[in-house]
């Protein structure tokens, strides 16, 4: 199967790294003009503009801090201004914050981290969808994580920030369905990102990580970037309201894999 972007003007949140960056290099290859959203690593974000622009893409760089609501809009008026028109947004920015349990918890830490996962991809889809539902078109995926279903002693703002951004998928998808906008959850396992650097480099937790994935390993960014081009092309024009796992089935449960 061919998956076509051509012409297809995607904005791609938290592009400087890890998974933003590819997904933002396989969109470009498969013809997508490219709005690089990154938050403070101005560097990296231009060495990847360049990559993309060396393989023959379109791209500009946007800096905006997803979890300020202002400058989104600011964001997303210059990537209209640009391009004229939005088809693709990835809601990918992220951060899992600082291990802590309920009751030790730092309340702006906490608070922090609900704003980039859950309020960010809010502010984005608000400003995105405008011009959508203008467009009578368009595709929204919001990159969730296994533990918008898996719970995670130590980081409950990241649970329920995922777990919201699953349900807002939902609640979005019913809102513009008829228009012929689609809205999906793509939601990572254990993805060798330097978001999880401290878990993959240790080889103690690196072996307790390894023992939840019954496939037995850590997914590469190319094999979500792969997946995210699917979902956001034509070819998954049916594809809307839900989550599509890319985990090594890590959410079913890998204890039970000897049986119990
Ligand atoms: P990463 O740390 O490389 O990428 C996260 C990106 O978000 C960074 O580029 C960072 O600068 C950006 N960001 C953080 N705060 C921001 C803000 N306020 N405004 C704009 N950008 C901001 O890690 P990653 O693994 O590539 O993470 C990408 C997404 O995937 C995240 O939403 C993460 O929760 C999700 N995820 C990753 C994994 C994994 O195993 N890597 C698993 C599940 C979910």
């Amino acid at each position: 199967m061919d998956i076509n972007l051509k012409g297809k003007r995607a904005l791609i949140t938290g592009a400087s790294s890890g998974l933003g960056e590819v997904i933002a290099k396989e969109f470009a290859a498969c013809g997508a003009k490219i709005g690089l959203n990154y938050h403070s690593h101005q560097d990296a974000a231009e060495k990847i503009a360049s990559d993309i622009r060396n393989n023959g893409s379109e791209v500009i760089i946007l800096q905006s801090d997803v979890s300020d609501g202002k400058s989104v809009e600011v964001m997303v008026n210059d990537f209209v201004k640009k391009w004229g028109g939005i088809d693709i947004l990835v809601n990918n920015a992220g951060i899992d914050g600082t291990r802590a349990l309920v009751w030790e918890s730092d309340i702006s830490e906490w608070e922090r981290v609900v704003k980039i996962n859950l309020f960010g991809p809010f502010y984005c889809a608000r400003e995105v969808l405008k011009h959508m539902v203008n467009q009578k078109s368009g595709v929204i995926l919001n990159v969730t994580s296994v533990h918008e279903n898996i719970p995670w002693a130590g980081y409950s703002s990241y649970t329920v920030a995922k777990a919201g951004l699953s349900m807002l998928t939902k609640t979005m998808a019913q809102e513009v369905g008829s228009l012929g906008i689609r809205i999906i959850s793509l939601a990572p396992g254990a993805i060798k990102t330097p978001i999880n650097k401290n878990v993959w480099e240790n080889p103690e937790t690196f072996a307790d990580l390894i023992e939840k994935i019954p496939l037995g390993r850590l997914g590469e960014r190319e094999e979500v970037a792969k997946t995210a081009t699917f979902l956001v092309s034509d070819s998954a024009s049916y594809i809307t309201g839900s989550t599509l796992f890319v985990d090594g089935a890590m959410i079913d449960y890998s204890n039970f894999t000897h049986g119990g």
